[in-house]
């Protein structure tokens, strides 16, 4: 038998199999109906889902991400492009005067702490990497503040390779919606993987995010005006409804 053929074949069949959840159960027909079916309003409120940073290459995205922290993507848009004209390699980056870089993004608020985060990952893509920011989730991670869900928004963001951002937003949303049971963000992830097929990973974490910061907010959700009431499982929804003040 051609090793190289089965190879492929035991792939293309792993790729097919249905995920199991970090319980190791796997979703029944009907789970996965409820999965779809609130996928689905969730498309139909974001048409179209992506960040709103501007950026020219994977690392520029890392670095936008790093000064997204506690402020607006205006902002961020704002200051990116003064500190890629005068950084225009990663190696300028890791080489930068940390005073010359707090100066650049001081507007965008904790600028020495970002200035020291930008300038180690840009040292860290140096070093590790040669230069080339890897496409890879268990490589993205090795860099200095480099999380899972960064890695997962990077990969899906600057390469449309799938994968599930699992942040604050998600675990919330997808605890109260009854896609999970878990806490641990790695659980949660699989628990996603193993209801939604690859296709729609990148597109279902985006627009969950964006639904907590609109919607489902962690102290007062809006679950009066919610799509999603009648498919959630949080057991507070109607306390809520009754506190969400008319359109
Ligand atoms: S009904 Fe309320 S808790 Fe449930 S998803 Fe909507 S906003 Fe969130």
């Amino acid at each position: 038998m051609d090793l190289r053929l089965g190879r492929v074949r035991w792939s293309i069949r792993c790729r097919h199999m249905p995920l199991s959840r970090a319980d190791g159960s796997v979703p029944s027909r009907s789970e996965k109906g409820k999965a779809r079916a609130i996928l689905n309003r969730l498309r139909r409120r974001y048409p179209t889902i992506g960040t709103a940073l501007d950026y020219e290459s994977p690392f520029q995205l890392l670095v936008v991400t790093v000064l997204s922290a506690q402020t607006t993507d205006e902002n961020v848009n704002k200051v990116a492009p003064v500190l890629f004209a005068a950084y225009p390699t990663i190696n300028d980056l890791a080489e930068a005067d940390p005073e010359e870089v707090e100066r650049i993004v001081y507007s965008t608020g904790f600028y020495r702490q970002k200035t020291k985060s930008i300038i180690k990952l840009a040292q860290g893509v140096e070093e590790m990497f040669d230069g080339e920011v890897p496409m890879d989730l268990d490589e993205l991670v090795k860099l200095p503040g480099v999380g899972r869900k960064t890695a997962s928004v990077l990969l899906a963001e600057a390469w449309d390779v799938p994968a599930i951002a699992v942040d604050t937003h998600v675990r919330r949303v997808a605890l109260r919606l009854g896609l999970t049971d878990q806490s641990d963000p790695v659980k949660i992830e699989r628990d996603l993987m193993a209801l939604y097929p690859r296709s729609e990973w990148s597109g279902l974490s985006m627009r969950i995010i964006q639904f907590g910061r609109d919607v489902c907010d962690a102290k007062r959700p809006l679950c009066g005006k919610c799509e999603l009431f009648p498919l959630c499982e949080f057991p507070d929804r109607f306390a809520f409804a009754r506190l969400t003040p008319p359109r």
